[in-house]
This record gives structure tokens, sequence and C-alpha cells, in this order.
């Protein structure tokens, strides 16, 4: 019998942990990497990587495939883009562990949740029409509740969506995420509740609720929120509150354009005024009208009768994503949204545009890698994103030569190029750009 499973021979391997890129293969047994060396032999399977580099399989501290998402898309998308782990549930939405269906516990990707804090707040009894209403005091207390036993059955902590609830109160998040840091390894993650020029105001708003509760928050998709002249201040105050012991952390896509629902409040009347854009910068992303830009007309009638139709922003500006992005703290994010088919291109392309832009920024290899392996790794205290013998064997083998997003607002779906494999728990997830018929991923709970 071989010693082991798989063996992946001849790399080029890129650890995000080291400075230079050295040849080795790297020996497979029952899920985790067993061993890395040069003198290898034969395993079960396989396979030859001259000429590719192996890197950790990429994590997504942010993406989203609960209701009303497509989760097998989504998911599938990301896989063959390298993502093997995601962390799902994010901007308030994430469900109550006992709601996600059965089908989910065998996932294509590792993937663990959050709770959200707008199913919190279903649950107790303030509907989504409610939205821009605080919570009772008595509301809170029957929402801690229930944060509590969801910490306790596994999830990953609570996710906040503040702008799509905006009067949510400071006593009502303070309630709530007091109660994760007494669980291991839980944090809060936090569309804060400003984009465009009060952003300052929602940026501070999480190193406070961070500094008072004790919680380590994450504020995502940053640049989305920033990107509108304000990066650098926000980056700014972030590190200064770093230094000073603040437990804070950050994500970002790479596109200048952001996505989210119609019906949401971010297009709430001023909209035009706060990203300094015509109505026409807005595109319709799914349903009948997906594709075409906005009108005054089009814009009442969709956000009345389909205010579930996801629209595509291009309102960002891209070197300020392009500075948030390469800022050494900063995880690559997908924030993969798909509906219907339809959705933005980062679900598919996230991840090579990233590394590809701070290639383009001057990073080497292995600290462009480092941003969607070990740094979301440390973010989210997964044993995963390193190669190191003892870790889930969890691995991206690509061409460094040809390796790139080729998803479009156009065909936002398109796989990227040059990824060979995709390893998964041991298993070959992804093979020659295709998604193997077995699904590989573990749910992921938190104990
Ligand atoms: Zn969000």
């Amino acid at each position: 019998m071989n010693q082991y499973d798989l063996v992946i021979k001849d790399a080029r391997l890129v650890d995000p942990e080291r400075s230079d890129i050295f040849c080795s293969s790297i020996g497979i047994k029952d899920g985790f990497i067993a061993e890395i060396g040069e003198d290898i032999h034969e395993g079960e399977r396989n396979i030859s990587a001259e000429g590719c580099f192996v890197c950790p399989g990429f994590i997504d501290t942010h993406m989203h495939d609960e209701d009303p998402y497509d989760p097998d898309t989504t998911q599938k998308a990301l896989l063959r883009q390298g993502v093997t782990t995601g962390i799902a549930g994010n901007c308030g939405s994430g469900p109550l562990l006992e709601k996600i269906a059965p089908s989910r516990s065998t996932p294509w990707i590792n993937i663990g949740y959050l709770t959200g804090h707008r199913s919190l707040r279903e649950e107790v009894g303030i509907p989504e029409e409610q939205r821009y209403r605080p919570a009772r005091e008595d509301e809170i207390s029957r929402m801690r509740a229930l944060l509590l036993s969801e910490l306790k059955k596994g999830s990953f902590g609570l996710s906040l969506g503040l702008e799509y609830a905006p009067n949510t109160s400071w006593e009502e998040i303070v309630a709530l995420s007091e109660l994760v840091p007494s669980f291991p390894c839980r944090w809060v993650s936090s569309h804060i509740r400003y984009d465009g020029p009060r952003c300052i105001e929602g940026v501070e708003e999480m190193v406070s609720l961070s500094e008072v509760t004790g919680a380590r928050v994450q504020l995502s998709h940053l640049g989305s929120m920033t990107a509108f002249g304000r990066s650098a201040e926000a980056l700014d105050i972030l590190h200064k509150a770093v230094s000073r012991g603040i437990d804070l952390t950050w994500d970002s896509y790479p596109y200048a354009a952001f996505c989210t629902f119609l019906g949401s409040a971010v297009f709430d009347p001023g909209f035009e005024e706060r990203f300094k854009k015509p109505i026409h910068a807005l595109e319709i992303g799914s349903g009948s009208n997906a594709g075409k830009r906005m009108d005054g007309e089009l814009f009442e009638k969709l956000r009345k009768e389909e205010p579930e139709t996801l629209i595509i922003a291009h309102v960002m500006n891209e070197e300020e994503m392009r500075l948030v992005q390469k800022d050494p703290r900063c995880a690559i994010a997908s924030d993969a949204i798909l509906l219907k088919g339809g959705g933005h291109p980062r679900a598919a392309g996230a991840f090579p545009r990233g590394i590809l832009w701070l290639r383009e920024e001057g990073l080497s290899w292995n600290e462009a890698i480092s941003h969607a392996t070990s740094i979301p790794a440390g973010m989210t205290w997964l044993e995963r994103g390193y190669l190191k013998p003892g870790t889930p064997a969890d691995l991206v083998v690509f061409d460094p030569l040809t390796f790139m997003d080729r998803a479009t607002f156009e065909k936002p779906l398109l796989p990227p190029e040059g990824i060979g494999y995709v390893i998964v728990n041991g298993q070959v997830a992804v093979e020659e750009g295709k998604v193997n018929e077995k699904p590989a991923g573990q749910f992921l709970t938190r104990i």
C-alpha cells in the first residue's frame, strides 16, 4: 500500500510565511498534508505540478450563500477560483444554524456561518419592513438569548449590516457584540453604518465597538465603503487603533463597483449625491433587465415592484480600492453574491484579480498570496491557509504565466484561467478547471 493518498510532485511552493519560492513535493494522507520534501515517493494518485505554483487554498472571510442566494453556484464559482474555505452570513444576513438546509452539510468548500443581526431581528419580530426602527429593550434581550445559543452551537460570531438597518441603536450593537468575546475564536463582522462622505463615522463606531466590548471586529469590504475620497483616512484611523491594542481586521474586493439589492436602504434618497455619480452608474445585475443601465423611471418602477433586483453600482475610485487592497493587514475577500445566475463577477474572479492587483503594486508572489491565505487565516483563527504538515490539505495548483480572472460584468460566472487543480481536504475538487462531481468541503463549526 502506498504511504500517501495523493502526491503533488515537483511543484514550486509558494508558502505565504516564507519569502522564497522553492521546489518540493507534497504527500497527502487522510485529508491532511503529511509531508513536504524532495524525496516523496509515489502515492495512490500522483499529480505532476511541473512549471506550476502550489500554494494554500484561498480563505474567503466574506462571502454569501445564505438565503436568498444560490449556494451551489456560489460555492462552485468560488472553488474554481481557488477558494477552499469560506465564511458566509456576512452583512447581517447569516442564518440561524438550525435553519441551514441539511444539503449544506456536504458543501463544495469548507464553510462556516456567522449569525446575522437581521436574522436575530426577524426572529424577535422585527421584519425587513421595519428595518428603520431601533429594537426595544425586550427585543434586545431576546436577541441576546438567541445569539448565545447560536454561539454555543458553533456559529463563528455575529455579523452586522448597519447600513441596511441604519437606525439600529448603539446599545443594541453593544448588547449583542459583548457576548462574542467570551467564546474563543469568534468575531463580529460589520458592514459599517455609512459609505461615502460619512464613512469615517462608521469606521470610528467600529473602533469604539471593539474597544468597549473587547470583541474582534472585522470591517467588511472596506474599500466599497471608503473609496469615495476617504480610504487613506480610514486606513490611518484603523492602524492607529490597532497600534493602541484594539482588535480590528478588514477585508476588501478588487473591483470599483459594489453590488446589493435595489430595495435596500443603500439606495434611499440622496445616494447620487453621496456617491457623486449619476443614476446611470447603476447597472441592473439580475432579473429581466439584467445588463441595462438605470434611468429614473426604471428606478422608481423596479424599486417598488422588484426590490430584490441586484444592482451593480459603478461608483468607487479604483486607485483607492487598490490602496485598500494592498494595505498590509487587508484580506482579499469576495463578498460573492449570486442570484438566479446573475450578480457581480467577484464571485468568480475576486481572488486571482486581487492577487494580480497586488503583483501590479509590486508585491512578491509570497506577499500577494498571503493576502488570500495566511492573513485571512489569522483573522479567523483557522488552522488552514498554511503549507504545514498536520494541517488540512487545501491547496491550489496554478500556472503563474496564465493565472488570471476572466469574469466580467457581462459574464459574471466565467471561471479564471491558469488554475489546474484545487484540492479540498486532500480530495481533488477541481481538475483542469472542472469541478469534481463529489463535494469535498466540510461544514465548519466552532466549539
Ligand atoms: Zn455588505
